[in-house]
């Protein structure tokens, strides 16, 4: 299911405490990935976290890297 793009969805997300969340990424406040348009940072993948994110239950996500890859459709 597609996450919609609130606020309140991206006081939820814990991109910020990710490993493959990087200080390009924190310059640009980025988060919310599996409801907006992927990074335009270059990612190393250390990791995705998105399984702990309580979002990810609440919209039966079923993808990860959503930096890279771009939102859940
Ligand atoms: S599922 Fe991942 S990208 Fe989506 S809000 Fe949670 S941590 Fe962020
Ligand atoms: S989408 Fe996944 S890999 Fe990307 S920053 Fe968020 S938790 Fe980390």
């Amino acid at each position: 299911m597609k996450v919609p793009d609130t606020q309140e969805n991206l006081m939820k997300c814990i991109c910020g405490s990710c490993p493959s969340h990087n200080q390009c990424m924190k310059d640009k406040m980025q988060g919310l990935f599996c409801a907006r348009e992927k990074s335009d940072c270059e990612i190393e993948k250390k990791g995705c976290i998105c399984g702990q994110c309580p979002l990810f239950s609440e919209y039966g996500l079923e993808n990860l890297y959503y930096c890279i890859n771009g939102a859940e459709e």
